[in-house]
């Protein structure tokens, strides 16, 4: 494994191996006293106490008490009347950056060791645009963000980015991303070298069922899957708390799972009838379109002219609320190949929890319900009934959130080297 940057100079692998297994618990449990920590890691109390001392001085752990042990809530672990001794992570000892690249966006965020932002923003980009435009422009978004955030450069362990398609996790090269035209882009070299930040790179929806699995509703998750839907759809699967990435970083690639055998729609990826030839939100756009000029002043055309500045796929969404019956339809009959979808997935991973991310989580009372019944009905053996389906409550965060938990990881928690 490799050396936490913040473990000073004389470190043994030994000691980076005690110190990854005590901050780990800390990630896992919150608050907890010296003795648990000892019991947990099954470290002597001496190795211990020179563990917490270190961390002590460096201002990463920080005695805990009521108010400041806020990460238990989510987790479960509160325990009414501990002892004062109780020990937590500083969560503002140091940042991570997260950027996630989108089809078009850019999002980034300096988080803490909690993956809570600090701050964060956003750009677009033209798609047409050549690769090593859009590398700059990521360069100075995480430049401008790390300003912003007026965190100190020192504090900052690293850069996690989220790229589309396929990512070869161990040379941090978007390897291809269809849907930007991009081949064997050096992302983590390239972007190491500019900002002199150690960086780790995965593809988007991965990052974000990790941020998930160590943040958010997949912390105790055995097998996790998160499922996300915008230009592309893409899912990620973290089991026993470690990304799953396939033999060659192509797991969860269900976007491109034929759904149609004759006739379908051609893909970015080149093939017919693929999923997200069926269900993304370019499609449900054009579809949308359709019943927009089929019926010109109906409830969905007129969200279409209104002059507010939201996304079209918040228009339909809005005209769907609103009570348009051929909107809903539209949305219900897609949802359906989501349905079977999840159910090849819930065949192939058998997974616990499946969270559904962007347009998915953005329209999820419309998609949900359907896309949920669909699944339940034709996974194999009543697998499906045992599977929690829900949306991301991270929201828009959950591509930033991924991002940064990529750096966090990688460079902190080190979750990678078990
Ligand atoms: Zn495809």
């Amino acid at each position: 494994m490799s050396k936490p940057p913040f473990a000073g100079k004389n470190s043994s692998l030994v000691r980076a191996h005690n110190l990854r297994a005590v901050l780990n618990h800390f990630l896992r449990a919150g608050a907890i006293s010296r003795a648990q920590l000892a019991e947990c890691t099954a470290l002597s109390n001496t190795t211990i106490t020179h563990l917490i001392d270190d961390l002590l001085t460096q201002g990463i752990v920080m005695e805990a008490d009521a108010h400041s042990a806020r990460h238990n809530h989510e987790g479960g672990h509160r325990r009414v009347g501990r002892p004062r001794t109780d020990l937590q992570l500083n969560p503002n000892a140091r940042y991570a950056v997260g950027v996630h690249i989108g089809i078009g966006i850019l999002r980034a965020a300096v988080v803490n060791l909690h993956a809570e932002i600090i701050h964060n923003t956003i750009v677009e980009f033209d798609t047409t645009l050549a690769a090593p435009r859009v590398l700059n422009r990521i360069a100075r978004l995480v430049e401008k963000t790390i300003a912003g955030s007026r965190v100190a450069n020192e504090r900052i362990l690293g850069l996690g980015i989220g790229a589309s398609g396929l990512v070869d996790y161990d040379n941090g090269v978007n390897v291809l991303a269809p849907n930007l035209g991009w081949r064997e882009v050096p992302l983590r070299d390239w972007m190491q070298s500019r900002l002199g930040l150690p960086v780790t790179v995965d593809n988007n929806v991965r990052a974000m069922a990790l941020g998930e699995s160590m943040f958010g509703a997949g912390r105790d998750v055995g097998v996790l899957a998160f499922v996300y839907g915008r230009v592309g759809v893409g899912a990620g699967f973290v089991v026993n708390g470690r990304p799953f990435r396939g033999s060659g970083a192509g797991a969860g690639e269900i976007g491109h799972t034929v759904m149609l055998p004759d006739g379908g729609d051609p893909c970015m990826c080149g093939n017919r009838g693929c999923l997200e030839t069926l269900v993304s939100e370019p499609v449900l756009i054009r579809e949308a379109e359709k019943l927009v000029r089929r019926n010109p002043r109906g409830c969905l055309a007129r969200h279409f002219a209104e002059r507010n500045g939201s996304r079209p796929i918040e228009r339909i969404f809005a005209a769907v609320r609103e009570g348009d019956a051929d909107a809903l339809a539209l949305i219900e009959a897609r949802a359906r190949y989501l349905g079977i979808a999840l159910a090849n997935l819930v065949n192939v991973l058998n997974p616990e929890l499946i969270l559904l991310g962007g347009m998915f989580a953005q329209g999820s009372e419309f998609f949900l319900p359907v896309a949920e019944r669909v699944m339940r009905e034709r996974a194999f053996a009543g697998l499906g009934d045992r599977v929690r389906v829900q949306p991301t409550q991270f929201g828009w965060r959950a591509g930033v959130i991924g991002a940064a938990s990529l750096a966090l990881s990688a460079f902190f928690y080190h979750l990678e080297d078990a």
